[in-house]
């Protein structure tokens, strides 16, 4: 067997997808294949490698067991609703299960047309692939929740854009493919019994402990909001812009999915937005929780038939679990906060503590990973690969820093630097190294870059000391002030 499937969804009724097979392609080549996440869906790294498994990344072939489809779904894009959006350019293969039980799909990204493609041509540019490969691992590798990379193949056809490029897939892995805008989707059609079924086929599969609930739906909606909260704090602590919060974009699973514009803040400015399609920052970095509560109320909305069959009832029901959301939002962000700074303990000064260390690194325009790693490099002896030399706190910190100081001088905290240093990266994805990846790519077929960029990204935590070059910011020449959709 080449890819052990297991396929669920496919057995939910045919009005939440479309049987379709990808369309082939003239001249698949691979660009990489994910060694470790392959072993672990026991795949084998070497057959995915081969032409074989290259034919199957680039939808010529398709696996035994596959069942593909393109899932069904709506989703509010930019605020207004959508009611039939869908995979327009994915195909689903199938699920498969890994070692320890835990299920995940494998997707084709780029894959061709759907019925759900509207205007769409149903293929991807190789940049746009790049970033989500690259993007995707390093957001893994960093500790959150996220849809994986398998393996990306070129395509061997052009895609056309405003120029002309060249077309690639990708093979994108995620514990599902179930967003916010399936659950509208159901809503929207007053489709009470697909809800149902949907509601029990997310407990079963993301949320089992769920099950015996006195009101499933409730507990989902709860449970969906905590994950999501949990996610954006994490998101919020790392400088991640998402870039799209569209609720087609948003998992169930409280993974993060679709890495479109997405980037990483270099400088510290929570206005900072890099999508070329985010006209009014509506996805800037400050926005992304208040998003998220919006998108979970569009949620909670769409859950309402199954909560209670009697609308008032189940309005009642819901709002005060809705009402959840920003106190779980906050915690979160406490929690990794703290974590960033070194405390173990709560204190009641250290949401001002680190709302005074943010207003610094914006008034002076600091690099947002940089400081924070400084500051982990700080509470100890200076670990062998430092930043040191790329980033040291202008004289403006010194009173915050005893402030700092004087805070971790009151708790007992014996491994302080070594959780800093695990919760404080040395290596993000930086806008500009993924961008002289994409660029060597797409003009010289070159993807040493890229290669280069996944192979140490792995270790953004502990990295290697030539891993010291990528944790530079960019020069001013080249700084990225927009990142592109590429759909
Ligand atoms: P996104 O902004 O990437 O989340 O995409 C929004 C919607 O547009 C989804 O339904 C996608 O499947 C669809 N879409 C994006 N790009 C294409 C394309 N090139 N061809 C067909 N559909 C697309
Ligand atoms: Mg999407």
């Amino acid at each position: 067997m080449t890819m052990p499937f297991q396929n669920t969804y496919v057995n939910l009724p045919d009005r939440f997808y479309s049987r379709q097979l990808p369309t082939p392609v003239s001249e698949p080549a691979l660009i990489r294949v994910n060694t470790a996440l392959a072993r672990r869906l026991g795949i084998d790294p070497d057959w995915l490698a081969s032409d074989e498994g290259v034919a199957v990344i680039a939808g010529n072939r398709i696996p035994e067991g596959a069942d593909p489809i393109a899932t069904a779904y709506a989703g509010h894009q930019f605020g207004s609703f959508n009611p039939q959006l869908g995979d327009g350019r994915a195909i689903l293969l199938g699920e498969v299960v890994d070692a320890s039980g835990a299920r995940f799909d494998i997707q084709l990204k780029g894959a061709g047309q759907t019925p759900y493609s509207r205007m769409g041509d149903g293929r991807a540019p190789l940049g746009p692939v790049l970033r989500e490969y690259l993007v995707s691992e390093a957001m893994h590798a960093l500790g959150v929740p996220t849809s994986r990379s398998l393996a990306a193949v070129t395509t061997g056809e052009p895609v056309y854009r405003e120029e002309t490029l060249p077309g690639a897939v990708l093979a994108r892995v995620a514990s599902s493919h179930i967003r916010i805008g399936t659950v509208q989707l159901l809503a929207a059609r007053k489709d009470t019994e697909g809800l149902q079924l949907l509601v029990e086929h997310v407990i079963e599969r993301h949320y089992p402990d769920l099950k015996d609930s006195e009101n499933p739906a409730l507990a989902l909606l709860d449970r969906v909001l905590q994950q999501q909260a949990s996610l954006v704090a994490k998101w919020q602590m790392l400088g991640f812009i998402h870039g799209v919060m569209n609720t087609d974009n948003m998992l169930l699973s409280g993974e993060t999915i679709d890495y479109g514009p997405c980037a990483f803040m270099d400088t510290y400015d929570p206005a900072t937005v890099y999508s070329s399609i985010d006209h009014g920052g509506r996805y800037a970095f400050r926005n992304q929780p208040g998003i998220a509560n919006w998108n979970l109320a569009a949620l909670a909305q769409a859950l309402l038939p199954v909560i209670d069959a009697n609308q008032d009832a189940a309005v009642e029901a819901t709002r005060p679990v809705l009402e959840r959301f920003p106190g779980y939002f906050l915690d979160a962000n406490l929690a990794g906060l703290r974590r960033k700074f070194g405390l173990a303990t709560e204190q009641e000064d250290d949401e001002v503590l680190a709302k005074d260390f943010l207003d610094l690194l914006e008034s002076t325009g600091s690099d947002f990973t940089l400081a924070f790693r400084r500051l982990a490099e700080l509470a100890g002896d200076t670990p062998a690969v430092s930043v040191a030399g790329l980033f040291e706190f202008p004289a403006g910190f010194d009173e915050w820093r005893s402030r700092w100081e004087q805070r971790c001088r009151a708790e007992d905290h014996p491994d302080r630097q070594a959780n800093m240093l695990e919760s404080n990266p040395l290596l993000i994805p930086r806008n500009h190294q993924v961008e002289r990846a994409i660029a060597e790519a797409t003009s010289n077929q070159d993807f040493t870059w890229f290669n280069r960029l996944c192979d140490l990204l792995v270790n953004p935590y502990h990295p290697d000391p030539e891993a010291l070059a990528l944790a530079a910011p960019p020069q001013p020449d080249e700084v990225v002030s927009q990142t592109f959709c590429g759909t």
